[in-house]
């Protein structure tokens, strides 16, 4: 009996420890943090050009395909004429390019809800893939333990090496997917599970591609309520309310049917969507601006012109003298004095001018 008392003794006396460790280590993090962003000075901000008002690129994709930039009969790495289908050999280009640049990945939702968690002196960059087409996440199999197995040369596949190689690139991408998925009918269910579980985002791209200038009231309601069901069928509450417009219409908010892809009463259930990008030529602007609309966002697409013509080479030099600079604490909002009557602070966050 004594014994079985010490026993119990020691036992609490080491959880005693380990707790007092825990809240002792919790209280140093706080601190460290405290310490990092007491320690930032306006030099800082001006030797890093730190400016949360900068323009934030969200990068249009579509296709990537498996093959050299050599092998296709269109200018750099586009396989077709208005280069919306890229090359793999081109993806793995742009990707290296956005990182030696200092931009960093952040998702669609969190930039929608203002949300930006980069570090100092980084810029933040989105990645979007339309038309769900079969080379964004093909599947080759299942491993032993009923995993999907993922070709190395689609996009996913090529974004998680890069995830390996640059830890700190926050690799992530929003898909937006038509009925048919992933196109890939006996693992579609696999596929979005496991995108959701690695960091990546599902959005909404209608059920068969709709023009919506082209339709009504009741086609443009099952066209976003059917997609909304699917996802909520399979992944419920874990895909995101964004729709990407396909062909980018209706080229107007005043269209008639954007009400309807914003409030869609489908089946019973009523889904509301926050946000509806556009197929646009540059980049956006910061959640924190007054000229930020979520409702209708532009996106640059990803493709190779000569610098000419808002592709990608020269969206990049443009945001050379406009991007987003992060000040590495996503609370607050660091502007340069010039731009301090045109900041937008919905979101409570503080505000520090320099
Ligand atoms: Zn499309």
């Amino acid at each position: 009996m004594k014994k079985i008392f010490i026993l119990f003794l020691i036992i609490c006396l080491i959880g005693c420890k380990n707790a007092k460790n825990d809240s002792l280590n919790e209280k140093l993090d706080q601190e460290e943090e405290f310490e990092k962003e007491k320690k930032l000075t306006k030099e800082d901000y001006q030797i890093n050009k730190v400016d949360e008002l900068g323009e934030i690129p969200i990068m249009m994709y579509h296709g990537i395909y498996n093959k050299k930039n050599s092998e296709t009969n269109y200018t750099g790495g586009n396989i077709d004429k208005d280069g919306y289908q890229r090359t793999s050999e081109a993806f793995k280009g742009d990707l290296e390019f956005y990182y030696n640049l200092g931009y960093r990945m952040i998702r669609l939702t969190d930039y929608v809800d203002g949300n930006i968690d980069v570090e100092l002196g980084k810029s933040p960059l989105i990645l979007t893939f339309d038309d769900g087409l079969s080379n964004n996440i093909n599947v080759i199999g299942l491993d032993e333990n009923g995993e999907i197995i993922i070709d190395p040369n689609s996009a996913v596949g090529i974004l998680e090496t890069f995830k390996q190689k640059y830890p700190d690139f926050n690799v992530t991408a929003t898909f937006f997917v038509n009925g048919e998925l992933f196109q890939q009918k006996e693992y579609n269910e696999k596929i979005l599970k496991w995108l959701v579980k690695n960091g990546y985002d599902i959005g909404n791209h209608t059920y068969s591609h709709v023009n919506f200038s082209k339709v009504g009231k009741e086609e443009s309601l099952n066209e976003v309520g059917s997609v909304y069901e699917i996802l909520d069928s399979i992944i419920p509450g874990e895909y995101v309310n964004i729709v990407a417009l396909p062909y980018g219409s209706p080229y107007s908010l005043e269209h008639n049917n954007m009400q309807y892809i914003f409030e869609t009463s489908y089946n019973g259930k009523l889904y509301k969507t926050k946000s509806a990008l556009r197929v646009g030529w540059k980049a956006e602007n910061s959640p924190f601006s007054e000229e930020f609309n979520p409702n209708f966002l532009k996106r640059i697409r990803a493709y190779d012109n000569n610098g000419e013509d808002f592709d990608i080479q020269m969206n990049f030099e443009l945001l050379e003298n406009t991007r987003y600079i992060s000040d590495g604490n996503k609370n607050t909002i660091v502007v340069p004095d010039s731009k301090k009557n045109i900041i937008l602070n919905d979101y409570n966050k503080s505000v520090i001018t320099y």
